[in-house]
């Protein structure tokens, strides 16, 4: 199966993948996550995307379009993928429906995940993540057992860089600028699911499933 989960910063993209994960067996490409590695290990490309991330911007559509193409070739896309942060952009997703074209693959679904934006901004101010095992917790809604700790790794929470009021107002303005034209790109293509995502993950995982099947 392949999908996409659309939606702004702090819906619950993420979390809603790794669930996916476990119960389709298909790998979860976060963009962000990606990135995120590659500035860790310090790569040229990781340090182009820097200066993006930290202000909030999208980094360039043919860095982003390059690192998918990679990750496509790896041995665990054969069955499907969940792309979560991708695509943010028309032409991110005119890039992958290219990619698809070549390979003989169809999207299945896209599912649109909606959350009102002061939900979003307690989400992303109160995130927490793994250095580890990039768990996520939440100061307000989902803490962790032992304060600054992974309860699944015992690695320690860091808040993210982007994390921040400043920035977490600009990745806003720039999904609802960049981004939330791809839903009128896939409603053309029928391929849109809308999930709201205002409640617990669990929920909206199961309403993810349901709709899936149901199609
Ligand atoms: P995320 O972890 O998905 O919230 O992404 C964090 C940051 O990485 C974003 O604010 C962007 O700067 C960058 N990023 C992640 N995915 C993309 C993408 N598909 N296109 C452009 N920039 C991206």
């Amino acid at each position: 199966m392949h999908l996409i989960l659309l939606g702004p910063p702090g819906v619950g993209k993420g979390t809603c993948a790794v669930k996916l994960v476990a119960k389709y067996g298909i790998p979860q490409i976060s963009t962000g996550d990606i990135l995120r590695a590659a500035r860790k290990e310090g790569t040229e490309m990781g340090k182009k995307a820097a200066e993006y991330m930290d202000s909030g911007r999208l980094v360039p559509d043919d860095v982003i379009v390059g690192i998918i193409e990679e990750r496509l070739k790896a041995d665990d896309c054969k069955n499907g993928e969940i792309f979560d942060g991708f695509p943010r952009t028309v032409e991110q997703a005119k890039a992958l429906d290219e990619m698809f074209k070549k390979s003989g693959k169809e999207l299945d679904a896209v599912i649109k995940l909606t959350a009102p934006d002061d939900l979003l901004i307690k989400r992303l101010s109160g995130r927490r993540m793994c250095k580890e095992c990039n768990a996520n917790y939440n100061i307000y809604f989902g803490k962790p057992s032992k304060e600054g700790i992974c309860d699944k790794c015992g690695g320690e929470l860091y808040q993210r860089d982007d994390d921040n009021e400043a920035t977490i107002k600009n990745r806003l303005k720039v999904f609802y600028e960049q981004t939330s034209p791809l839903d009128e790109y896939y409603k053309k293509q029928n391929k849109i699911i809308p999930i709201d995502a205002s409640n617990e993950s669990d929920g909206t995982v199961a309403a993810i499933t349901a709709a899936l099947e149901d199609k």
